[in-house]
């Protein structure tokens, strides 16, 4: 039986050991110089997830990279002067960054980190689902790859998806949207507009359960509610803010509330308790009924980044990103839209 157990919901961030990788402090303290040497040395700059472990996130600070969500992150390898970017997040990350810099070299810690999105949409799949809708304009979150990107005619981040489809729905277009149901049914009821959606969800968000989050409101009353628009429609009907990760950070540092549970994955605490030093986050449980885990809210892609892995992947120079000539060029027009919206 699924019930909840106030003490192990209630747990607050900071008690939180899970997001935090375990570094003695000279472990740490090396680690840290000599990523910083070998990132002078190769004119390397970091680029890491809000949902990476906070050390890596910490070190991109401390480094002048970029720490941020999955839109600005592709804008800042573009952008930065550095010739090396190192991409700590999943794959298709790396891969957009390719994409939109293919004269920069990408490497990430690992190419093990897929996403759950990304595996959910492969391409034969998805071509034959596009072919049954001819007459439509394929909108494709920038969680696919390269080969979905290629295909697709707008890629759209959880920033600007709403107001991406707002715009065509207002220029009379009927939508394809894929993977995630979740937001293509959050975007279909905000907008109203024509969408037929391609069925796959987040295995983070996805656990995010209306039972066990409207108890803990109820032990909370005080608190209020972020959540991200990849979780289920009845989840984010509790929420007192929905939006991106950049938008979940922006709206705990405006709405006044001292308290806040936030549905997301947790590598986001980080930035929200740096931010708001005192405020407090507490996580969203996913142990309600019907969840397959307990209250893990962490993407297990995402947390096989290490510093010990960027460091490797930067001294033997390997995990390269490279993406097919043909694919890059056809998922670039669809992606610099993105950019450019
Ligand atoms: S948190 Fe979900 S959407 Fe994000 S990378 Fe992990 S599986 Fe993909």
């Amino acid at each position: 039986m699924n019930e909840i157990v106030p003490g192990h919901i209630l747990k607050r961030h900071q008690d939180n050991i899970l997001i935090k990788k375990k570094y003695d402090p000279d472990t740490l303290k090396n680690l840290k110089k000599s990523i910083k040497k070998l990132l002078d040395e190769k004119n390397g700059v970091l680029i890491s997830h809000y949902y990476v472990d906070e050390e890596i996130q910490k070190l991109t600070e401390e480094t002048n990279g970029c720490v941020s969500d999955s839109l600005q992150m592709a804008k800042f390898g573009q952008t930065t002067d550095a010739n090396l970017l190192v991409v700590s997040g999943v794959k298709f990350m790396g891969e957009t960054s390719k994409i939109l810099s293919p004269e920069k070299t990408v490497l990430m810690p690992t190419l093990e980190a897929t996403c759950s999105l990304d595996l959910g949409c492969p391409i034969e799949d998805f071509k034959d689902f596009c072919d049954q809708y001819p007459d439509r304009e394929i909108v494709v979150y920038a969680n696919t790859s390269a080969e979905v990107k290629a295909l697709a005619d707008w890629v759209v981040t959880s920033s600007i998806a709403l107001e991406v489809v707002e715009y065509l729905d207002s220029q009379n277009k009927k939508i394809i949207w894929a993977p995630d149901k979740h937001l293509g049914k959050y975007i279909q009821t905000k907008t109203n507009a024509d969408m037929v959606l391609w069925d796959s969800s987040c295995v983070v968000h996805d656990e995010f359960k209306f039972q066990g989050l409207q108890k803990m409101k109820a032990l909370h009353p005080d608190a209020g509610v972020l959540v991200h628009p990849e979780s289920p429609m009845d989840v984010i009907n509790l929420a007192d803010a929905v939006g991106s990760t950049s938008q979940i950070i922006k709206a705990a540092k405006e709405l006044n509330y001292e308290k806040f549970i936030v549905a997301t994955d947790k590598g986001i605490f980080y930035q929200l308790q740096k931010e708001n030093p005192n405020k407090e986050f507490f996580e969203a449980p996913t142990a309600g009924n019907g969840a397959q885990c307990k209250s893990c809210s962490q993407c297990p892609w995402m947390g096989l980044n290490s510093l010990e892995n960027l460091e490797r992947t930067l001294i033997d120079m390997k995990n390269l990103i490279e993406v097919p000539n043909q694919i890059a060029l056809e998922a670039q027009r669809s992606l610099n839209r993105m950019t450019s919206f």
